[in-house]
């Protein structure tokens, strides 16, 4: 079972994974491989510490996303595929999806064309299912500005809200086109009510 998780900056994924993890696994009898991108292999690590170091102001659109098809190639050939294969479940922080939010929509290439890359790089492999966490562009802002003094930023951050305001736009198409693979949680919500709508909503398809 291919689980992923996506949404605007800010959303709350990395807070929501943290619980899901302990009650998922409790949940199913095979291991649990959580994992993230852009990153989950150390070449993709390496990878994704390039396309976010605030230095790199100048990297080209199609740059980065070639970048990160090129992370995501070598995190689904070491770490998803073969987990998959072993019959475990995979719950990943960022998908394709990203991509085609960020670097199709956002910075101007095109989805179609991110896409196109993107099937390169994966062959076809898709997840189940896919949480969408549901947050307005201003609230995640605000909730990463309050963060910021925790954590490092990076040059992302450093995008104009209609920069954010493309992603979400871009996701919100996505799951018009794919209705039957994605959830929508409201990330504005607290944090136990989104735990609580997230778990609800694997528990279907983890029993299934
Ligand atoms: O999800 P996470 O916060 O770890 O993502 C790190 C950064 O990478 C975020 O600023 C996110 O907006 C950006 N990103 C991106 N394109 C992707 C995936 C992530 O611009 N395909």
């Amino acid at each position: 079972l291919f689980i992923t998780i996506e949404g605007p900056d800010g959303a709350g994924k990395s807070g929501l994974i943290k619980r899901l993890v302990p009650a998922i696994q409790s949940m199913i009898n095979h291991p649990l491989v959580v994992t993230r991108e852009p990153g989950g292999s150390v070449i993709a690590e390496e990878i994704r510490k390039l396309i976010l170091d605030p230095k790199h102001l100048t990297m080209d659109a199609r740059t980065e996303a070639l970048l990160y098809a090129a992370s995501r190639r070598q995190h689904v050939v070491e770490k998803i595929l073969p987990a998959l294969s072993r019959g475990e479940v995979v719950l990943c922080d960022r998908f394709v999806d990203s991509s085609i939010a960020y670097q199709g929509q956002a910075r101007g290439i095109g989805m179609e064309k991110v896409m196109a890359i993107n099937e390169f790089a994966i062959e076809g492999l898709k997840p189940d299912i896919t949480l969408y966490l549901d947050v307005d562009v201003e609230v995640g802002l605000k909730r990463i500005k309050d963060k910021k003094s925790k954590r490092t930023q990076d040059r992302l951050e450093l995008e104009a809200v209609t920069f954010h305001e493309e992603v979400s736009k871009a996701y919100h198409l996505l799951i018009e086109k794919d209705p039957s693979r994605f959830r929508i949680i409201d990330a504005s919500l607290d944090q136990d009510s989104v735990f609580q709508n997230a778990l609800d909503a694997l528990i279907t398809v983890i029993e299934e």
